[in-house]
């Protein structure tokens, strides 16, 4: 058994197969970049109105004024006419300034009589976006390395990056081990129960924008495990069994990988959930045996897998954390592990959830989120700051 330090090291610094490729800004979303993006144009591209309402000079808003219109400016037009004294014209929100004017009183602080607006109220604000403010032309406005959200994708429409340079997704091959299993359109009959890991994974892989196969379920025989993950690793950079890594007569896994040509760098880790959980490399491929419980897999993706994809597709990946106060005390005599308990978000404090242990996935569908109990550590108390790893 190795720390889960070491096994975080171990599989964040396994030799990296990135690759890029350019496609459509539009179909970007959740892939992430692999170059800098500048902007060709300056942003706001011209000093324009951040209101709908009156091109004034500042030295004309009076309390009870009475300016003149000259004009109406829509957004996209040019004005003709400069602002001369005790005059304006009507602006609309994203017109260009005209000249001579020094702010934009806006249209609820006005009324108009004829042609004339009278100012009802003075604020004092200038209400113009001035040229360059947000970005300058030539300017770095995306880093590289960064997962690509909706954000991000106006800022590429913004600056005219429509072919986005990204690292290719990496493919993952899933596959379930238990003769006990059956698919979820069956209904489990006797000693049987559904395949839930599976459907699980698939959808944990795919969240991340890696690509997710799946080879169905090996019955507990070297023969069936051996070929699905030859199978599996011939079609996939990645792949991901659950079940069949623990101590049972029937858990096969560890010695068809070695068979496989795997060479297995550890089988067993100081987490609970997920003791068993091992890891392995061929070539330029890579192999995670899960442990067969399904809270036990779930923890074990998130808090190790998912790095280690993300890490694979470009991304050095952070989990969300907040730091809580604890609103129920924790106590457990065996300390030699790291502990993750799954927990719930309550009036801004963290509380309990009821959890029976690794099979019971319900726990996860309530839990706000996880947290942890460092190796050695006993007891968290009530009132305790505690970082919450959000799920
Ligand atoms: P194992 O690691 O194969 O000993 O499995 C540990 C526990 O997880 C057993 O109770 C299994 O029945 C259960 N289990 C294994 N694989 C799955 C799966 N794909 N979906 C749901 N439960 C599973
Ligand atoms: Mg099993």
């Amino acid at each position: 058994m190795i720390s889960f330090e070491e096994a975080y090291t171990i599989v964040t610094n396994s030799p990296s197969i990135l690759q890029t490729e350019r496609i459509q800004y539009t179909d970007s979303l959740h892939r992430i970049l692999a170059e800098d993006v500048f902007s060709d144009v300056a942003m706001p591209a011209f000093d324009k109105s951040a209101v709908d309402g009156f091109a004034c000079r500042k030295e004309d808003v009076q309390l009870q004024a009475d300016l003149p219109i000259l004009e109406t400016i829509q957004a996209g037009q040019v004005s003709t006419k400069e602002i001369v004294p005790g005059f304006c014209s009507k602006i609309m929100t994203g017109a260009p300034i005209p000249k001579g004017c020094t702010c934009v009183v806006m249209v609820e602080n006005t009324e108009t009589i004829n042609n004339c607006v009278r100012i009802l109220r003075v604020d004092n604000k200038e209400n113009i976006c001035f040229k360059a403010e947000d970005v300058k032309e030539g300017q770095k406005v995306i880093a590289k390395d960064c997962l690509i959200k909706p954000q991000h994708i106006a800022v590429f429409s913004a600056v005219g990056y429509t072919e986005v340079l990204v690292y290719k997704r990496i493919t993952v091959g899933i596959i379930s081990t238990g003769d006990e299993l059956v698919e979820p359109h069956e209904k489990p009959s006797g000693s049987k129960i559904r395949n839930s890991n599976s459907y699980q994974l698939l959808a944990q892989v795919t969240s991340l924008g890696a690509k997710a196969r799946y080879y169905g379920i090996a019955k507990d025989t070297k023969e069936e495990t051996y070929e699905k993950v030859t199978k599996a690793l011939a079609e996939n950079d990645v792949i991901l069994l659950t079940g069949g890594v623990s101590m049972g007569e029937f858990d096969f896994v560890a010695e068809v990988l070695t068979q496989a040509g795997i060479t297995v760098l550890f089988d067993s880790i100081a987490v609970t959930p997920g003791k068993p959980t091992t890891f392995g490399t061929i070539g330029n491929k890579f192999c995670f045996g899960l442990p067969g419980n399904p809270v036990s897999s779930f923890v074990i993706f998130d808090i190790l897998v998912k790095p280690f994809l993300f890490k694979q597709m470009g991304l050095v990946y952070t989990a969300p954390e907040i730091r809580l106060t604890m609103d129920f005390a924790f106590s457990r005599k065996k300390t030699a592990r790291r502990l993750y308990i799954p927990v719930i978000i309550e009036n801004g404090l963290v509380n309990e959830v009821e959890y029976h242990g690794s099979g019971h996935i319900l726990a996860l569908t309530i839990a706000d989120g996880l947290i942890l109990m460092p190796v050695g550590k006993e007891r968290i108390e009530k009132g305790e700051i505690v970082e919450v790893r959000l799920i």
